[in-house]
């Protein structure tokens, strides 16, 4: 079983991540959260996930450990244009319609 990373660990990836994550919300016209504990909690979740399953899944699914299937979870996730489109956020609330 893969060791849980540290919260040094996911505050470092998190880190390293964040400018990927600005970069699909200005690619796809979105905002970030507002709120900066929400947005940064769920950013630390994909960094979680990252470092424990090697790719960024949705922190808010549970991956079923099928690489192939689990593509669909992969941040930003497959629905996530829709969600945004109809509710105005993508399902973890990271994403915002402008
Ligand atoms: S709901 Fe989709 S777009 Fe939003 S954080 Fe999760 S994977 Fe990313």
């Amino acid at each position: 079983m893969t060791a849980q990373p540290t919260r040094e660990e996911i505050k470092a990836k998190a880190e390293e991540i964040y400018p990927g994550v600005l970069r699909v919300a200005e690619v796809k016209g979105w905002g970030l959260n507002e709120n900066k504990d929400i947005a940064d909690s769920i950013v630390e979740g994909l960094a979680r996930n990252v470092l424990l399953r090697g790719k960024k899944y949705c922190p808010c699914v549970l991956p079923s450990g099928d690489a192939e299937e689990d593509k669909k979870y992969i941040c930003p996730c497959r629905n996530s244009d829709k969600d945004v489109e109809e509710t105005g956020h993508c399902h973890c609330y990271l994403y915002m319609k402008k």
